[in-house]
């Protein structure tokens, strides 16, 4: 066959979504790259995915079905075929129906590596004819997507090709480094351009000449030091009273609980030098155009839903929008719309909903019915879910008829009593919506399925098909399914070029003037208004809790910090450069690292590279310690998305966050874990 050179989409849970070309010898993937076809992507890509290869053809690569024959956990496995798998789950399934009802199956799955014709169509309705329960998928990006949709409708922000033309930008709880890499180089440009640049985040990731202010904010801190900053420019008379009055509501709560920040108690309270506070304020304030570039590191603890309202309300309160790089970037997803009821024809899915948050609970707990079918794909919830030990427990127990459909032998599949092997989106058709980009991504085969693998919409089809359902949907094949997908798809009200989609290119939205928020965008709530205090922030907006502790109630400004002795570290646990969210665990991420800063490491007797115990009162995690003095003192970070094997007991990072809810959209809180930190002494 030779050497060709074929185009797709990148897949990942990344806000790039990067056109790629991948080089295909002898039916092999060889290499992957960046097409220079489109100008944001400009020819390069991550680590992460230029070593893709290795996941398709890795030995732990799962190619046939398989039943489990040892105890759960143990990767005892005898392989089956497909037809023994369908209906070994379907009859399994059907007796869970008949002695508990269909609510006590739940499926059990997140967008790691999923675009529009793997999650929420097929899968949606074989579930909803199965009458299981439905997941509430709060994991990730709940309290941002909640907020951002009461105050502006989920209006798309400032693209990161206009990022240049700023004269200030904030980055606000964001590794671009890691996991927004193509929005760095504008970043670059604007320094060049003569922008001031400020990140804030507990950990610095940019040199000084790439930023010039950074502000080492304690993790759960963010609304303080947001509201700190609304107060100085109320008290300046710095806010746009007359773009307030014509566009938006709500603005009172707000600048209430903002004017009980004196810039002395948010310093007290976020750690970060009074003096640097005001500069970013004053920064901010002076330049126009400004972008905040908001993240998803705030909203990982029980203030995260308030601090992101805080910091989306600050560009109408300031008068930012209007200009070409003036506004926020949150997510750009709610510039292209699916039809899912046109498409696929079903809205009548009533049953319960479950958080999958609290999996650990929902699986060891009194629930009725209690679940009794799990069916996992698409994550992996042995190491991504908060109180690993309560999940593990849940996974491990034996009247609990588990199915985890995969493309590699996760932690999760390891306690699966069927393994189904899934299709990488080299092997697939799919569609990938950009949520930071502004683009809809053709996902194609490049090569054949890998052993026995099938995508996601012909595996639901097969078993949707086995329990007799005669939905038209479930009759079509993958690329009848694309076709369908494409023709419910609009993109600012266009229709999306089916074309570029099939052949595995984008769909790139242009805004001919610009896309500019105020400008060419607009709010997309009901009556076109911003409401600053928005329903979805519940009874008490603004209002600032305890970081990290679930019991401890609301915190008033300068009241002082109570507690906390045994566990005085806040461990957070953000995404790296070596693995989207758990995907490429498998190898790319051998050794678990705990970063520690070096006032913290020397208290302890800590030296780089010492095995250490983390823990407080959910679990224990032994690792690596790393001494970093770009992590601020009182912070501690492990990786999100590390296997068990990387580390010593077999623990990661999620062994020690709690399982308490945001009180924006039931969100997790993972950066809410309180820790100490000890050398394991040898012997
Ligand atoms: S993970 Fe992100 S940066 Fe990496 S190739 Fe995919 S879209 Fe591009």
């Amino acid at each position: 066959m030779g050497l060709e050179t074929l185009h797709t989409t990148c897949i990942m849970d990344c806000p790039d979504t990067c056109a790629l070309e991948v080089s295909v010898e002898d039916g092999k993937v060889k290499a992957i790259t960046g097409s220079r076809d489109y100008a944001v992507t400009n020819g390069f890509i991550c680590d992460k995915v230029r070593r893709y290869p290795q996941r398709v053809y890795h030995p732990d690569r799962v190619l046939h079905p398989m039943r489990r024959t040892g105890t759960k956990g143990s990767h005892e496995y005898v392989r089956i075929s497909w037809d023994e798998a369908i209906g070994e789950i379907s009859k399994r399934f059907e007796g869970i129906r008949q002695e508990w009802g269909g609510e006590a199956i739940l499926p059990y799955h997140y967008g790691g590596s999923n675009g529009l014709l793997s999650e929420g169509g097929l899968d949606a309705l074989y579930f909803a004819r199965l009458g299981a329960s439905r997941l509430d998928k709060t994991i990730c990006a709940v309290p941002t997507t909640e907020v951002a949709l009461g105050m502006y409708g989920k209006m798309p922000g400032v693209p990161f090709e206009s990022y240049p033309d700023a004269r200030a930008i904030i980055i606000w709880g964001a590794n671009p480094k890691a996991s927004n890499i193509h929005l760095v180089p504008f970043l670059r440009e604007a320094k060049r351009n003569g922008a001031f640049i400020a990140a804030v985040d507990p950990w610095n990731r940019f040199s000084d000449n790439e930023i010039d202010l950074h502000l080492p904010v304690m993790p759960g801190a963010d609304l303080p030091l947001a509201l700190a900053m609304i107060r100085l420019w109320h008290e300046a008379g710095d806010l746009d009273q007359a773009f307030l009055a014509e566009h938006a509501d709500g603005t009172e709560p707000l600048l209430e609980q903002a004017d009980l920040w004196t810039l002395d108690a948010a310093a007290a309270e976020t750690r970060v030098p009074a003096e640097d506070i005001e500069a970013l304020a004053r920064a901010y304030a002076d330049a126009s155009p400004a972008v905040i570039r908001c993240g998803w590191g705030l909203e990982r603890n029980r203030n995260g839903g308030q601090a992101a309202a805080a910091i989306l309300a600050i560009p109408a309160l300031m008068g930012k929008f209007g200009v070409l790089g003036g506004g926020y970037t949150m997510s750009n997803s709610g510039a292209v719309k699916l039809d899912t009821q046109g498409v696929y024809g079903h809205d009548d899915w009533q049953t319960r909903s479950i958080n999958m948050t609290r999996l650990g609970e929902v699986l060891t707990g009194d629930l009725d019915p209690p679940i009794k079918g799990l069916f996992v794909y698409n994550c992996n919830p042995a190491v991504t879910v908060p109180d690993q030990n309560a999940v593990l427990r849940g996974l491990a127990r034996e009247d609990l008829f588990t199915v985890v459909f995969e493309q590699v032998m996760t932690d999760t599949a390891l306690y699966a009593d069927i393994v189904l092997p899934a299709t990488t989106f080299l092997e697939q058709h799919d569609l990938r919506v950009g949520y930071g980009n502004y683009v809809v991504g053709g996902i194609r085969p490049v090569i054949d399925p890998v052993g026995e693998a099938k995508p996601n919409d012909e595996v639901f089809a097969l078993l949707a098909r086995a329990m007799g359902c005669d939905d038209a949907p479930f009759e079509w094949d993958s690329e009848t399914h694309l076709e369908k997908v494409v023709a419910g798809l609009t993109m600012e009200g266009r229709p999306a070029d089916g074309e570029a989609l099939s052949s595995g290119r984008l769909d790139v939205l242009r805004f001919p003037d610009g896309a500019i928020q105020f400008g060419t965008i607009m709010p997309r709530t009901r009556d076109g208004k911003i409401h600053l205090t928005p329903p979805e922030l519940g009874p008490r907006p603004y209002h600032y809790l305890t970081p990290g502790d679930e019991s401890a109630g609301e915190k008033s400004a300068g009241e002082e910090s109570t507690g906390g002795a045994q566990y005085p570290l806040a461990l957070i646990s953000p995404a790296n450069n070596k693995m989207v969210s758990s995907t490429l665990g498998e190898f790319n991420y051998p050794t678990l690292v705990v970063s520690v800063h070096p006032a913290d490491a020397e208290r302890r007797g800590i030296a780089e590279g010492q095995t250490v115990r983390v823990f407080n009162e959910l679990g224990e995690v032994v690792c690596q310690a790393q001494v970093d003095e770009r992590l601020r003192e009182g912070v501690v970070s492990m990786p999100k998305g590390a296997w068990r094997k990387s580390s010593v007991n077999g623990k990661t990072s999620t062994a020690l966050c709690p399982t308490h809810l945001n009180v924006v959209g039931g969100a997790a809180c993972f950066n809410d874990a309180r820790v100490e930190i000890a050398v394991v002494s040898a012997g």
